[in-house]
């Protein structure tokens, strides 16, 4: 099976697309960019993530449970009899994608195709079922005894995407559309704000900007975006680089929750008393008005 790389991802939501759509061929999916690939069942890349995978019954050992997916990776399989053939591996360019999504929280578009013995797939055609995130991946023996890779994944729109069956049918009940809708612009709202950490975490190349670890995890850097100044109620934080830092978990902890301030000289004081400097790049220009939110609201 081919896999479509992609040099740019396009992550999140297709503007104008809805959850339900239903296409008519995987040319349809394509054209409208939910998944950029006839073929290959994960579009991306290793360096910035999955995109989009269909889930079309084309592995024997795929488990669909609606909001929950047990997914397959790719290789190894016979097209000719759907079985496998040979062990799979992570370093294969879609179930590295795969993994690079889980590091990085983003979500990745899921598409069902018409699939009979499946009651979560479309009856005809190509359904988008929404944005889910790579919860964990591991490897297992399969069916045929050889090694496969998996990937749980679970649905961020967190509305039974999967139960609500074509999309027509959504306009019949409309207690149940009031709630995807806000559902649908947090889910935005995620994205967005996922866009700019990520550009934060590519500007410092994942090293912590208080303690100046570069974690590392399987050949990929590892790093966490924190806002100075929270997002939404109540403290209404901008989504904006300046109120982002890119850090360590450790170092993210205790910043959310005080153990470490930054002054407006951008000295990193911690609880023990140590102090050191924030480590910046020229790209990244912090707003010293949100470390002094966060003092305030900590001390
Ligand atoms: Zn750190």
């Amino acid at each position: 099976m081919l896999i479509g790389m992609a040099d740019v991802v396009w992550l999140g939501e297709i503007p104008g697309i809805e959850v339900g759509t239903v296409f008519g061929s995987r040319h349809e999916v394509r054209s409208a960019g939910v998944h950029r690939a006839l073929q290959a069942g994960i579009v991306g890349s290793r360096n910035r993530g999955a995109e989009s995978i269909v889930v079309s019954g084309g592995y024997e050992d795929d488990e669909d449970y609606g909001d929950v997916i047990i997914y397959t990776g790719h290789g190894g399989n016979d097209p000719a009899t759907r079985r496998q053939s040979a062990d799979q591996s992570f370093d294969a360019p879609g179930n590295a994608a795969l993994v690079t999504s889980a590091l990085t929280g983003a979500p990745v578009r899921v598409v069902r195709g018409r699939n009979s013995a499946s009651s979560t797939a479309p009856v005809t055609g190509y359904r988008y079922d929404g944005l889910f995130r790579v919860d964990s991946w591991w490897r297992e023996r399969g069916r045929s005894g050889y090694y496969v890779c998996r990937f749980k994944l679970v649905s961020v729109t967190g509305d039974g995407s999967t139960s609500q069956g074509s999309a027509g049918e959504q306009g019949l009940a409309p207690a149940g559309t009031a709630a995807p809708v806000r559902v649908s612009a947090v889910v935005q709202r995620i994205v967005r704000s996922g866009r700019v950490v990520e550009y934060v975490k590519q500007l410092h190349d994942h090293t912590c900007q208080m303690c100046g670890v570069r974690l590392v995890v399987r050949g990929r850097g590892y790093s966490e975006g924190a806002h100075i100044r929270a997002l939404g109620r109540p403290h209404m934080g901008p989504d904006v680089p300046a109120n982002v830092l890119c850090l360590c978990p450790n170092c993210h902890v205790l910043f959310d929750n005080g153990a470490i301030v930054v002054t407006d000289d951008f000295v990193v004081q911690t609880d023990g008393g140590g102090s050191s400097i924030l480590h910046t790049v020229p790209a990244h220009d912090i707003d010293p008005t949100h470390f002094a939110y966060h003092r305030e609201i900590h001390h």
